[in-house]
């Protein structure tokens, strides 16, 4: 019997994915004070889970690290946050490009 190959993993597997990545963000917001370069190791092993177990990453945090560089982001510090008629324009201080969200209320 052949297996699918882009199969789904299991629920439980996945909810098991999406805790640890809430809890990488958590630590990479924790420790961005005094070691930012730690925090975007966290992010970079945040991405890789949510790549492995084909889960996305939930939109708060998605706005937390640059799509392009990947860096942990906090506003005021490294990012600076703008709104637009239609979107939330994040510029990441580390690569200089923008990131856009929807802006919903
Ligand atoms: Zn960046």
């Amino acid at each position: 019997m052949a297996k699918a190959r882009h199969q789904q993993k299991p629920a439980r597997v996945r909810r098991i994915a999406l805790e640890r990545i809430e809890h990488l963000f958590l630590q990479a917001e924790k420790a961005f004070k005094d070691k930012p370069l730690l925090s975007n190791r966290y992010v970079q092993l945040a991405r890789k889970i949510a790549m492995k177990y084909k889960v996305s990453i939930r939109s708060p945090l998605k706005k937390r690290f640059c799509k392009h560089c990947h860096s942990y982001l906090k506003q005021g510090v490294n990012c600076t946050v703008r709104l637009s008629q239609k979107h939330l324009v994040y510029h990441c201080h580390e690569c200089k490009k923008m990131m856009r969200f929807p802006y919903k209320k």
